[in-house]
């Protein structure tokens, strides 16, 4: 599919041009996007203002919108395969990540078409003889800048919510992967969406990313990617004063005591940093184990890591390919650079032989004694490296889970519930989770960052204020 999807159309590229997509398990291209520009983001947007402002969609009820979206989340249901499938050639997710994100994706629509007609506002108490009101009102037109590792969940967390409050979304999807979103656009327009409610530009970054941001009939920007891209992103919103809501990078710590349920623990610190190959934000990357527990959990992470498997996307083993060969690179650097630092690689897991030479497959590894000031500690790897430290005490524990730029999710695991909490409060991250560790996962519960991984909330009945405007009417009745 080359084209872009504009007022409920397919809709060919103005320049012509295109980018080829490759399957991750192969290297082969397989499909084609339209390399959109300025121009096109311009269509789209001009399409989504129309929407917006005046046009069927912004007519409609709260209610009214919310069953449409509760049919568009039916219907994702419904096309779940063949969803699924599109998802995993384009990203090379194993079948079973596929389909769990594709059932996401439709949980994000229901959640969110139930939320549309509870957006209340207040009454405010104020001067005798005077009565206030405050009202959300949807911003207008949004813009979404959606990354390649999750593109139906985070496409469904951030349009859901936007679509919910009652803006038009024009949505530029990463170039690696946008097969399923271009599919969910004509879903939507199929159970009866508005022309212009829903538009998607293909395209690269730099060129359509960038004429979205800059955009002037864009009223936010909700941007979910790299920390690097995210300031670019704030400074082109900023121009225009525009709000922007930024999901970026993590560094996430999983911070064991020596009291800790292991049973429990090692599947959900392992599932943490291998789920899509660990090419995840909320990636649980860092092992913080407690001094006097140390090599024992190191050599139940170790075997369980050993035991892993990875392969084509089909094969649906335990991870798949990474999403492009300078991913892989930058993972093998990573790698490259402990082991010249001398740091101990303590398990791996191997690569199917039946796994294509051109795919792009990185194993996943633990890597022990990590300095905590080291580049694998601090910097985001994106990719299946478990980089594992030790400490002393909670105090200990607490500065070296603070002590990276980001600030995304924290897992805590101890049987002691005062311990849990004190940590659970100083810990600098905008989830934490407590014997337990979601990646993801939690529709209802608002998700973002603090420091360098972000700021403004998605997910949950929070995300909606972010997508809303705060009117206070002010009537003077005597
Ligand atoms: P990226 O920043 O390179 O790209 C993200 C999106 O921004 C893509 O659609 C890309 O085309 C676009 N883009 C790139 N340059 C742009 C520009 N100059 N102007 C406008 N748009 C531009 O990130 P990535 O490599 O695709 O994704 C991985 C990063 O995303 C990681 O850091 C990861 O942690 C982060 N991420 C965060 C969350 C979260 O919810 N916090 C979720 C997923 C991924």
């Amino acid at each position: 599919m080359t084209t872009h999807f504009i007022n409920n159309q397919r809709v060919a590229g103005s320049s012509g041009e295109r980018i080829p997509v490759l399957d991750p398990s192969d290297g082969q291209v397989f499909a084609h996007l339209a390399r959109g520009n300025v121009e096109d983001i311009g269509r789209a947007v001009k399409a989504a203002r129309a929407a917006a402002d005046g046009g069927a969609w912004s007519k409609l009820a709260p209610s009214e919108r919310g069953r449409l979206l509760m049919k568009l989340s039916n219907a994702i249901a419904a096309q779940h395969d063949e969803l699924a499938t599109l998802e995993m050639r384009d990203c090379g997710k194993p079948v079973k990540q596929a389909k769990a994100d594709a059932t996401a994706c439709a949980r994000y629509f229901e959640f969110y078409a139930g939320a549309c007609d509870k957006l209340h506002g207040e009454t405010i108490p104020y001067t005798p003889g005077f009565a206030v009101m405050s009202f959300y009102e949807p911003h207008g037109v949004t813009g979404h800048i959606i990354p390649w590792n999750y593109p139906m969940q985070i496409f469904g967390r951030s349009v859901g919510g936007a679509l919910a409050a009652g803006n038009a979304c024009v949505v530029k999807p990463a170039e690696d992967a946008c097969l399923s979103l271009l599919r969910i656009a004509e879903i939507a327009a199929e159970v009866g969406f508005p022309e212009g409610a829903l538009n998607i530009v293909t395209g690269y970054g730099h060129e359509a990313g960038q004429a979205l941001a800059d955009a002037d009939g864009i009223d936010h920007i909700s941007f979910t990617g790299s920390a690097r891209v995210g300031t670019i992103i704030a400074q082109s919103a900023a121009k225009r004063h525009v709000p922007v809501t930024l999901e970026l990078g993590g560094k996430s710590p999983q911070i064991v005591f020596a009291d800790a349920n292991l049973d429990e623990a090692l599947p959900v610190i392992i599932n943490a940093i291998i789920q899509n190959a660990g090419q995840t934000c909320s990636a649980g990357s860092r092992l913080l184990v407690q001094a006097s527990a140390y090599e024992r959990v190191l050599e139940h992470v170790g075997e369980r890591m050993r035991s892993l498997r990875v392969g084509p996307a089909t094969m649906d083993l335990d991870l798949g390919p990474l999403i492009r060969a300078n991913q892989l690179e930058r993972v093998n650097s990573f790698l490259t650079n402990a082991s010249h630092a001398g740091l101990r690689t303590l398990a791996e897991g191997s690569i199917s032989p039946d796994a294509p030479a051109a795919g792009f497959y990185a194993k996943p590894t633990l890597i022990a004694d990590v300095p905590p000031d080291s580049m694998l500690a601090q910097d985001e790897v994106f990719g299946p490296v478990l980089a594992a430290m030790a400490f002393d005490d909670e105090a200990d524990a607490i500065r070296i889970a603070n002590a990276t730029q980001y600030g995304l999710v924290a897992g805590v695991w101890t049987e002691n519930v005062g311990r849990a909490m004190r940590v659970a409060k100083a810990v600098k991250s905008g989830q934490v989770f407590i014997n337990n560790y979601g990646a993801g996962g939690g529709v209802e519960l608002p998700f973002g960052g603090v420091k360098s991984s972000g700021y403004g909330r998605e997910k949950g009945f929070e995300a909606l204020y972010g997508f809303s405007v705060m009117k206070t009417v002010v009537i003077k009745h005597g």
